[in-house]
């Protein structure tokens, strides 16, 4: 077997779902088994745990031309909760092979990346490999749940680990897409829609459950939610969707009206769900709390809104929210910021280099993130991010579906091809 899939397929056997909290020991034991394997290497990793069993790890690898900015190979080890009796075909920490296939939790998110930075870091350290710049190799906990005890406690309190890197590579991108028979695209993640997780609160008057009512907090906030999930916030193409939009209509042939994004977007078959969602502002109820008994009014209820933005639109956003929900919500949140930088540059061009050695013909196309990542904490290091876990995906998988999904499953060969990607990619860039 070849040591990244023997290596993702540990990684996978330690659960290390993100609890939130100390109850999750994978997280740890995972970071132990990479800190071990890096260091059976040659390597001297910094260990960092900011709270009990929330393992870190990090090793540097000088690079030729100590000049040049360094680059920032990191991935996470936690994973979401999966549960074996939700629909699961094969166990989802047993990491087993089926079909041409490595299945288990983690397995496309991103234990997969991990398992490819873990075996070139190990390679290029065993046969003496001097990148052209100095690469810091990062494994992560907690990205699942906002990075506190990883990316951003690091980035908060050990900056020195990250000095000199300007660039950094990791989830979620370098898959592939086939835009038409035997022509694929790779994404590459250049922009990420930033994040608002809503509370709202409305307030009323509380009282018997027999009476006439009419300040029931229930109703308002009921009817409010209803406005907000019937509104659609304005259509802005940005510059990552325009040229992903415009790249797929290149190698396809069907012309693309920037007029009319929607249409485009509809002909992407599966992935329609994920870039439909970057043409606008979301905001969706996740969450709704009131009251204790059937025959009482409360006098408060609430819920929770999952709201993402798109770069430029921060201010903008939480104004039409408060527009759309009306004076009587009380409004607070956690924010984080979209995330967005060029497409451009040495490291860009070695990355299509990369692509186009180990699969010649594809392209590489930027796009846009519905959903974050750590790339949100390294931005506060001037960081720029790229989406670049490659990944050579048999047509006709539904990719998107298997994040956080059941059945998530990695295909062997992908994986190989993807480590040949990275190893070139980390010589040349
Ligand atoms: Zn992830």
């Amino acid at each position: 077997m070849h040591e990244v899939v023997s290596l993702a397929r540990e990684l996978i056997r330690f659960d290390t779902t993100n609890t939130g909290d100390e109850r999750g020991a994978g997280e740890r034991r995972a970071a132990e088994f990479v800190a071990e394997r890096l260091a059976e290497a040659g390597y001297e990793p910094t260990y960092v745990e900011p709270a009990k069993g929330r393992g870190n790890v990090v090793v540097r690898l000088p690079g030729a031309d100590a000049s040049r900015d360094a680059l920032l190979v990191h991935g996470h080890l936690d994973v979401v909760p999966a549960d074996g009796r939700d629909g699961w075909e094969l166990p989802p920490f047993e990491g087993e092979i089926r079909d041409g296939y490595l299945w288990g939790r983690g397995a496309i998110d991103m234990k997969h990346m991990v398992a490819m930075s873990l075996a070139v870091a190990r390679r290029f350290k065993r046969d003496g490999v001097v990148p052209p710049r100095d690469i810091v190799f990062a494994f992560l906990a907690d990205e699942e749940d906002g990075g506190h005890q990883g990316a951003g406690w690091l980035v908060e309190h050990r900056p020195e680990l990250f000095e000199g890197v300007r660039e950094a590579i990791s989830e979620v991108g370098g898959f592939s897409v086939d835009v038409r028979d035997d022509v694929r695209a790779y994404l590459v993640e250049t922009a990420e829609k930033g994040s608002m997780w809503l509370r709202l609160k409305v307030r009323g008057t509380a009282g018997h459950g027999s009476m006439v009512h009419t300040d029931n907090p229930v109703a308002k906030l009921a009817a409010a939610l209803t406005r907000l999930d019937r509104h659609r916030f304005p259509l802005v193409l940005s510059e990552p969707v325009r040229d992903f939009l415009a790249g797929v209509s290149e190698l396809t042939g069907v012309p693309f009206d920037p007029d009319d994004p929607e249409a485009a977007v509809a002909r992407l078959g599966s992935l329609a769900r994920m870039i439909g969602a970057t043409l606008r502002d979301t905001a969706n109820a996740t969450m709704l709390s009131a009251g204790s008994r059937s025959n009482v009014v409360p006098s408060v209820a609430e819920a929770t809104v999952d709201g993402r933005m798109l770069p430029g639109r921060e201010a903008a956003f939480a104004r039409e929210l408060a527009e759309v929900l009306g004076p009587e919500v009380e409004m607070d949140w956690d924010e984080l910021p979209p995330v967005q930088t060029t497409f451009d540059g040495r490291l860009v061009d070695a990355m299509a280099a990369a692509i186009e050695a180990e699969d010649p013909g594809a392209r590489v196309l930027p796009y846009m993130l519905s959903a974050g990542t750590d790339a949100k904490s390294f931005q506060r290091l001037g960081i720029r991010h790229f989406g670049f876990a490659p990944l050579r995906l048999p047509p006709g998988l539904d990719f998107t579906a298997l994040f956080h999904g059941v059945n998530e499953r990695v295909p062997i060969d992908g994986l190989e091809f993807g480590e040949r990607v990275l190893d070139r990619l980390l010589r040349t860039c």
